[in-house]
């Protein structure tokens, strides 16, 4: 929860914050942003309890702009940084935020209220992008030779510039990865970045910039504003060379349509309502904890969380047993260690809207096979891993992200039946097959409409495989992170051709009749040589 007012937030049961999130601490992260000193300030709250946790100062319009001439000024010298010395400065990164790990655990989860288990793998996938961006950057960034116009005769050369200065804006539910992931690519690609973290989970943005300067990152490169889209946002978009954006798809086309206004590129990681298929092959025990993995994670909070299983008829009633069964047994709750299975949401808003989809799906008719209610008795923000069924196209939750721990079953006869349903959504983010038959499986996950789709996996398995392009299709987004793609949209790309000895132009002596016969001879040949 974020307050810009006096009214504070009263304590709730649960647990107090960490020993490691000390005044010093809150102090030196909050004194990073980009802001005046006379700044207005804003307070979040930490889910679990909704007590105060961090008061930040509020960057505004006229900060933005300063920190995009800082980080103009020190993109220069980024970019003539040989790669090989950022690549050192990533590694270092990488060691420093496995070493810290427990700094950002108690971070994340104070601030996002989800569980160590969820928190951790945000750790792991930081660890992965940077050391995969270290170790290929110069792979992918470096000059390559193309093929020239006239063979031999065309030298061509492709190069990277970086764009300059990137926006990145970052949402508050993979507080970690979310901050980092995108920033890392942009800035190995030799560009500035200013970013706007959602102000709920700044601390662990500012706290992940920290340690990249520790690692050797040089003054300026990246910073950090706080404040409201309404307010910094247009100024984050006049002042970018490259948008990053990840939210939801309402803001993901406003900001395409602002960056298509200022013709600058942009990437948007937008939202989801992701399907898993369960065929009528599947190891019914496999895919009841794939189920548990692939709904429940930071509360269902997830881009690529499932909210739709369809599972064969054959086997619902076995499956449906084995998965109501587990969820049933899930630890809800707060602490700050591996102890609890699933955590609490993060804001009242998401609450109420995860509350607002069951109820009214329940209320149409749909059936609780587990959870359905919130649990104030936990902390503020807790609600149940919730299992439904009956549930039918007039209830809201049937199309509309819920973005909570929420999951609709339906069952389909055939295969065909069980894509038409799994495409019949305007989003395309992720999917998961369940089968005992790989080849089958992955037969079925090229026929969903989604940018990853998983086969017996929840997401961790696409999303982990970082040399591969993840993103969405349809109002899921554009453009993908990770992969080549995932540093390339950060550059320009620019051709060199050198034209040596002889152009497109006739010699002098030679009549255009007969430059053009000869060229004609001379594209023959080449088809017939095998020239691609
Ligand atoms: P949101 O779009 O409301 O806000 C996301 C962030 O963007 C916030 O910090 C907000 O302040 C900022 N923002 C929004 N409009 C802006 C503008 N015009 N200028 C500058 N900043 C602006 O999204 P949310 O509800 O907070 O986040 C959850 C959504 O994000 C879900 O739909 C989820 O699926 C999606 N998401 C997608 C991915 C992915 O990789 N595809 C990952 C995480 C979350």
């Amino acid at each position: 929860m974020v307050t810009d007012h006096a009214s504070r937030p009263t304590a709730a049961r649960g647990p107090g914050l960490p020993a490691s999130i000390t005044p010093a601490l809150l102090e030196r992260l909050t004194a990073q942003v980009s802001a005046a000193p006379d700044a207005s300030r804003v307070t979040t709250s930490a889910p679990y309890t909704g007590v105060p946790l961090a008061d930040f100062p509020v960057s505004t319009p006229e900060d933005v702009e300063a920190a995009f001439a800082r980080a103009r000024i020190a993109q220069k010298a980024w970019a003539a940084t040989p790669i090989e010395e950022r690549k050192k400065i990533l590694l270092r990164y990488h060691d420093l935020v496995l070493a810290r790990q427990d700094e950002a655990l108690d971070l994340m989860q104070a601030e996002n209220g989800k569980t160590r288990r969820d928190a951790f793998l945000e750790v792991v996938d930081i660890g992965i992008v940077s050391r995969y961006y270290a170790r290929n950057a110069a792979k992918y960034l470096g000059p390559k030779r193309r093929r020239g116009a006239i063979p031999l005769l065309t030298h061509t050369t492709e190069l990277r510039h970086p764009k300059g200065v990137v926006t990145v804006i970052s949402p508050w539910n993979y507080p970690l990865s979310m901050a980092a992931s995108d920033t890392i690519a942009a800035l190995m690609a030799g560009n500035a970045v200013v970013q706007k973290p959602d102000t709920q989970t700044a601390l662990t943005a500012l706290w992940s910039m920290d340690l990249m300067y520790e690692a050797g990152l040089p003054a300026g490169v990246w910073q950090m504003v706080i404040g409201r889209g309404s307010s910094i946002g247009g100024t984050l978009m006049d002042n970018a060379d490259y948008m990053m954006f990840t939210g939801s798809t309402a803001s993901g086309r406003k900001i395409a349509g602002d960056a298509g206004r200022r013709l600058i590129g942009a990437s948007l990681e937008l939202g989801g309502k992701n399907a898993m298929i369960v065929l009528d092959d599947a190891d019914i025990e496999k895919a009841a904890d794939g189920a548990v993995a692939a709904c429940f994670p930071s509360a269902g909070q997830l881009c690529v969380s499932i909210e739709r299983l369809y599972v064969a008829e054959s086997i619902r009633d076995e499956f449906i047993a084995a998965f109501t069964a587990r969820t049933k047994n899930l630890k809800i709750g707060a602490a700050y260690d591996y102890s609890i299975d699933v955590g609490s949401l993060t804001t009242p808003s998401q609450l109420e809207t995860v509350a607002e989809h069951v109820d009214d799906a329940v209320a149409k008719g749909a059936t609780v096979l587990a959870g359905g209610k919130a649990r104030p008795d936990l902390g503020p923000l807790f609600y149940e891993p919730t299992i439904l069924t009956d549930v039918t196209p007039d209830m809201t939750l049937y199309d509309h992200e819920t973005f909570g721990p929420v999951v609709s079953v339906y069952s389909y006869r055939d295969i065909d039946e069980a894509i038409s349903l799994a495409n019949a959504t305007p989003y395309g983010l992720n999917g998961s097959v369940w089968t005992r038959n790989g080849a089958r499986g992955r037969a079925v996950a090229a026929r969903v409409h989604a940018g990853t789709v998983n086969v017996n996996e929840a997401f961790a398995a696409a999303w982990g495989s970082i040399d591969a392009p993840m993103g969405g299709m349809g109002d899921s987004g554009l453009g993908r992170r990770h992969g080549a793609d995932g540093i390339l949209k950060y550059t320009e790309p620019q051709t060199i051709a050198h034209q040596r000895i002889q152009g497109f132009t006739p010699p002098a002596r030679i009549s255009p009749e007969t430059w053009a016969t000869l060229l004609t001879g001379a594209l023959k040949v080449l088809k017939a040589a095998g020239v691609r």
